[in-house]
């Protein structure tokens, strides 16, 4: 594949890969800089709280100035955007609703992720990865001693060892196997309702390379083998620390043998298939904010009805 190719072959529209922030590294360490946009009242902040953040009646999200946050609350400085704007999330405990009267619920990037602007599911979704990090992982893995909080919440360094870590994030792959048919190969995890179909997916194992992850998730969960995989782009998926790697894979084989414990059915699918089962109801796939559905999209040739997605 030349070069210009592999670009235009990426998928454009992945729902929590969006941002427009400058994530502003080099003031992570600067406490006095930090100190100055704490104290600023056009800093804005989102709370956060176990992968949930506050939304206004509109469903965006609620951002507040610094004095409505809890002083004790943690800070993770999440960048600067165009117009020299600060923007922090805050980690707050589950029942803080001080001083954010307007918000009308709580909720979570797979429920709403889908219609927040550009700027703001990039905030959100650096918020959860770093909230669900800091929560998971309040000793150190050297020593086992605690570990605080530093350089704006991108480091837990040790109270004992002074071992500094860094926040996770866990490659997975997932991919759409295609046989010469143009046939797709779609699965259903054990744990998933009868109808719901999706392509298949799994985490890079320690020493592995993305691609021969692809076929081997592939050849475990499906009995499937394919030769060429195509590499369409990326968005983190912070439930709680992954970054999904979406593939088209071809298939030089087409007999399935599931391995009855992850996935429990699998199916070469063709189009018109899909199409009369999701708009029978007897099968649905992945909903928008997955990357799932965008490979499943490209492979459909264009954009499956919201009434097909699974709830
Ligand atoms: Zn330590």
């Amino acid at each position: 594949m030349s070069a210009s190719g592999s670009i235009e072959s990426l998928l454009g529209n992945l729902t929590l890969a969006r941002a427009t922030t400058d994530r502003a590294e080099h003031r992570r360490g600067d406490d006095a800089w930090l100190l100055g946009a704490w104290s600023n009242p056009t800093t804005r902040v989102l709370r956060v709280n176990r992968a949930r953040f506050p939304l206004t009646a509109d469903a965006d999200l609620l951002w507040v100035g610094p004095d409505e946050v809890d002083v004790s609350a943690e800070r993770l400085f999440l960048g600067v955007d165009g117009a020299g704007v600060a923007y922090f999330a805050a980690r707050v405990g589950p029942d803080d609703d001080e001083g954010v009267p307007s918000a009308i619920t709580w909720g979570d990037l797979r429920q709403y992720g889908v219609g927040l602007s550009d700027r703001d599911a990039g905030l959100a979704v650096a918020s959860v990865a770093l909230d669900n990090w800091h929560g998971n992982h309040p000793r150190c893995a050297r020593c086992g001693d605690s570990t605080v909080i530093g350089n704006a919440g991108w480091i837990r360094r040790c109270t004992s060892c002074a071992a500094e870590h860094y926040p996770r994030t866990d490659p997975a792959v997932i991919m759409l196997a295609i046989d010469d048919d143009d046939r797709a190969l779609l699965g259903r995890r054990a744990e998933w309702q009868p109808g719901w179909f999706s392509t298949l997916a799994g985490f890079v194992e320690a020493g592995e390379s993305a691609e021969a992850a692809v076929r081997r998730e592939l050849a475990e969960e499906s009995g499937v083998v394919v030769d060429e995989v195509t590499y369409l782009g990326s968005q983190p998926w912070p439930f709680p620390c992954s970054l999904m790697l979406g593939y088209h894979a071809h298939a030089t084989s087409t007999d399935i043998t599931v391995d009855e414990t992850e996935i429990v059915e699998a199916r070469w699918f063709t189009r018109d298939e899909l199409r009369a089962e999701c708009e029978a109801g007897a099968t649905a796939v992945p909903p928008a904010v997955s990357i799932a559905r965008k490979l499943i999209e490209r492979w459909f040739g264009g954009e499956i009805p919201g009434e097909w997605g699974r709830p």
